[in-house]
């Protein structure tokens, strides 16, 4: 039985005073700034893979900047019970709507991300409500993009009114302007390690400590996956579920495989888990092939995984990780999506 925490609610003596696993560097850079007179800069930048716990940093740091108390965060005072409950009037954030999973942005959520965006910056310049300061925080900032926002946000980190600190998250340097980069303090924030990973589900999120384990070594060091995944009493028949039909499809015809296709082409948020379950498959096949087989993620599919690295050759393997990358991007950059999968699967390297 898992806990019902949050990620952005762990359990808070399982670490630090932070709320926060792992990242200890940039708490500990974050904790000393607020600690010190005007210590504390009015543009962040977090960049760092999805869920690996930029936005659970932006809510602790936002926590310790508004907390009354001695120890920041207290957990105690008005702020921080505010803040845990999700309802400070001065932490304000914007995220895309459908939580940045699928590779495309539908019209209307990227449209309704955009206008909350702007009106958000817009509003940089009211007072705040409960003490000295107000946090902004615009998630996936990579997604925002029209010239009015981008404007607006510029405007804002470069003269921010005294009171508001805006802390900005993307997934990368590159998806960010420039001018933008240069006026923030920047964390790049890393995927964390799977002993770290491991202990948090354990002690956070009460994970028996075997699935803690293996949800570590599936979460390419993003906690935030593993707790979703944790918390989705489903997830393990659906990874089995999904790893079977990989392994059917390898067998399978053209026109079976032309079928999955159909059938998954528009169901973004499932073609999304399916390419990532995918590439840690592929990843540990190669890795099998090299005799690495001890790294590997899925080790409770260890036979099958040495059944298949020993069927293909090594090249076929790499080839095929190569062109899921490829439709990967193009899922991103809105190419049609069927046409993606197509490729996708009629590539697939056959087993007899
Ligand atoms: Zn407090």
């Amino acid at each position: 039985m898992v806990a019902q925490h949050s990620p952005s609610h762990p359990n808070p003596n399982a670490q630090n005073a932070w709320p926060v696993y792992g990242h200890r560097w940039a708490v500990r850079n974050l904790a000393r700034a607020l600690a010190a007179p005007g210590g504390t800069r009015q543009a962040y930048l977090f960049l760092g893979p999805r869920q690996v716990g930029k936005s659970t940093l932006v809510r602790a740091f936002a926590t310790a900047l508004f907390c009354t108390g001695e120890a920041k965060p207290c957990g105690h005072c008005r702020s921080c019970t505010l803040m845990a409950h999700g309802s400070h009037s001065d932490y304000h954030t914007v995220a895309p709507m459908d939580g940045g999973d699928p590779p495309k942005i539908d019209r209307i959520t990227g449209k309704l991300y955009q206008e909350q965006a702007e009106n958000l910056v817009a509003d940089a310049w009211l007072r705040p409500f409960e003490g000295a300061h107000k946090l902004f925080h615009i998630q996936d900032a990579q997604r925002a993009t029209t010239d009015r926002f981008l404007n607006l946000l510029l405007k804002t980190v470069e003269e921010p009114p005294e009171s508001t600190i805006i802390c900005i998250t993307a997934l990368d340097r590159e998806s960010v302007l420039p001018t933008i980069v240069s006026r923030c303090q920047v964390f790049d924030l890393q995927p964390l390690d799977h002993p770290t990973i491991t202990q948090a589900l354990v002690e956070g999120w009460n994970v028996p400590h075997e699935q803690a384990a293996l949800l570590a070594r599936l979460s390419a060091g993003r906690l935030g996956w593993a707790v979703e995944q944790a918390q989705r009493p489903a997830m393990w028949q659906e990874r089995q579920t999904r790893l079977e039909q990989l392994w059917a499809l390898l067998r399978a015809d053209r026109n079976e495989r032309l079928a999955l296709s159909e059938q998954m082409a528009g169901r973004s948020t499932q073609l999304y888990a399916m390419l990532e379950l995918w590439a840690v498959w592929w990843r540990d096949v190669m890795l099998v092939q090299a005799g690495g087989a001890d790294a590997c993620c899925n080790t409770d599919f260890r036979p099958e995984l040495e059944r298949q690295a020993q069927a293909l050759r090594p090249e076929q393997v790499r080839d095929y990780i190569r062109t899921m990358r490829r439709v990967e991007q193009s899922l991103r950059t809105n190419v049609n999506a069927r046409l993606a999968l197509d490729v996708m699967l009629l590539r697939l390297p056959h087993l007899t």
